[in-house]
């Protein structure tokens, strides 16, 4: 019923910002030549459904602006009512970073949301998990052969006797030897991996498994106890080192299965947003109305995490004013300014980004994605930036800088320490996490439909008029307590969807 009425539904566009000259168009499928708009304006040709229309007549190099900043130049003329393909939009050049504003525009902090909680895993670390996982790290590739027999027989034989555990889960990663450990920025993959050890959902029992003529020496992983480091090499035979890692981890499992769950403020939340997979209606649905949550998270003075630096770059100049202090300025700048360099070091640039399904959604360039991308971090001020690998140490909305890679970004998220992560979508991926849940929110309509049993949350209904950003950011908080307190599951949990971990190392390897 609801979704005839959407197909039956007036022909409808958004716009953004009162000064746009282009909007994008709302109908599912898309709308043909000759539609007429209740404004008036009458369709030159069919329209994909999430692209742009133009609402004037462009002239070559006229600027084409949307979300009231300029997304690119005219590159012919385009009369009013035709479709802004992409190949019509020439990219302008990125904000200079040397002398954008510094916190000169740092928003009041909002009025505190008090008494929210939800039932998580206390650690003795202070930090709160939102599931009860044994974690199994690595200090290096090699043993993952072993490590993966262990595991699956620790699923079949010893997890069933532990019903408070929730799972175990191998950190897998490519790191650890045949790598330059000494190089600058060998300091991101290693300290990700030490950040990773250490996540909430873990209760400070990750055991680390190491071959014992690696690079990346165990110990680095576990410094305070070196009981929980097995070297493969000190064991006689394969199945002394099984019967090893089976102790080790039935000690770990007695632990962690006397946790209960207990009442934490939602303060113990370390929220990361995340996109993947956009379109023109990411940053018009899906993005504000988990930005509007972000600022409940604010309030209830959870962490909140933005990332994805090359969505960033672009509206770098719409971020530095929000930074709490010129020093968090200068630190956001520092970011985009090592990841220009790492960008040119391998000859590539940000025009990289957007990929082709972004393009298919309506996107035409990654000024106009970045601009949709940092509505996922609300409108609170900018209170700190983390880089690549390290861990949140602190309340508020926080810039962790990371590629915008799905697979990357979600494990530097789970490096600073992001218990719980929301993200949107809006071509639709079945992306998740086996270290924390993964909240996946769609931007429009028909994916959630397509997808019914993948997508959790549908903020399509912003773009129709159904929902409003505020109802949806409400739905997203509430959702959040719920399934951090594990009275409601992920789709993506249901179905144990779960990608890999996935460093990032821009050192080299030897
Ligand atoms: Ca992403």
């Amino acid at each position: 019923m609801a979704m005839n009425l959407r197909q039956n539904q007036a022909p409808l566009y958004i716009k953004v910002n009162e000064t746009d000259n282009t909007a994008i168009i709302v109908n599912d499928g898309g709308l043909p030549k000759g539609t007429v708009f209740s404004c008036g304006l009458v369709l030159e040709e069919d329209v994909p459904q999430g692209h742009k229309v133009a609402l004037t007549d462009l002239n070559q190099g006229d600027e084409i602006v949307r979300y009231g900043e300029v997304i690119g130049f005219a590159d012919e003329t385009i009369k009013c009512g035709s479709w802004i393909r992409g190949a019509l939009v020439r990219m302008p050049a990125p904000p200079a970073l040397d002398d954008l504003p510094l916190a000169n525009r740092v928003p009041k902090p909002l009025p505190p949301l008090e008494g929210y909680t939800f039932e998580g895993y206390r650690n003795a670390d202070g930090s709160a998990g939102t599931k009860n996982i044994l974690g199994i790290t690595t200090s290096v590739q090699c043993v993952v052969g072993v490590l993966d027999y262990a595991v699956k027989r620790i699923k079949e034989e010893l997890l069933p006797k532990y019903p408070n555990v929730d799972n175990v889960v191998p950190l897998h990663h490519q790191y650890g030897c045949g790598v330059a450990i000494n190089a600058p920025d060998a300091v991101i993959p290693i300290r990700t991996i030490q950040n990773l050890a250490k996540h909430p959902n873990f209760g400070g029992e990750v055991m680390v498994i190491g071959l014992g003529c690696e690079k990346l020496l165990p110990a680095r992983i576990a410094p305070r106890n070196h009981d929980d480091i097995l070297s493969l090499q000190d064991h006689k035979g394969f199945a002394a080192m099984i019967q090893s890692i089976l102790e080790m981890a039935e000690e770990r499992l007695i632990r962690l299965n006397s946790r209960t769950r207990v009442t934490c403020p939602a303060s113990d939340l370390v929220i990361g947003m995340q996109c993947g997979g956009s379109d023109a209606f990411s940053g018009v649905t899906a993005n504000p109305a988990v930005g509007y949550a972000a600022d409940l998270l604010v309030r209830a003075g959870a962490t909140v995490l933005f990332s994805e630096v090359t969505e960033v770059r672009d509206a770098i100049h719409l971020l530095t004013p929000r930074a709490v202090s010129e020093e968090v300025g200068h630190s956001l700048i520092e970011e985009m300014k090592w990841y220009d360099s790492y960008l040119r070091r391998g000859e590539a640039d940000r025009s990289a980004n957007p990929s082709p399904g972004n393009k298919k959604g309506g996107l035409s360039n990654v000024v106009e994605k970045a601009l949709g991308s940092v509505a996922k971090s609300g409108t609170s001020p900018i209170s700190g930036v983390l880089g690549p690998g390290e861990k949140a140490e602190q309340k508020g909305l926080l810039f962790a800088a990371t590629p915008a890679s799905d697979f990357v970004c979600g494990t530097l998220q789970l490096a600073a320490g992001m218990n719980l992560q929301v993200f949107t979508t809006g071509r639709g991926t079945p992306y998740g996490l086996s270290a924390a849940p993964v909240l996946k929110v769609s931007t429009r309509h028909s994916l959630s439909e397509h997808w019914a049993d993948l997508i959790d949350i549908n903020a399509g209904r912003i773009a129709t008029g159904e929902a409003s950003i505020e109802d949806v950011g409400w739905e997203i908080f509430r959702t959040i307590l719920d399934v951090a307190s594990g009275r409601k599951q992920t789709w993506a949990d249901r179905w144990g969807l779960h990608n890999d971990l996935c460093l990032f190392n821009p050192a080299p390897v030897t």
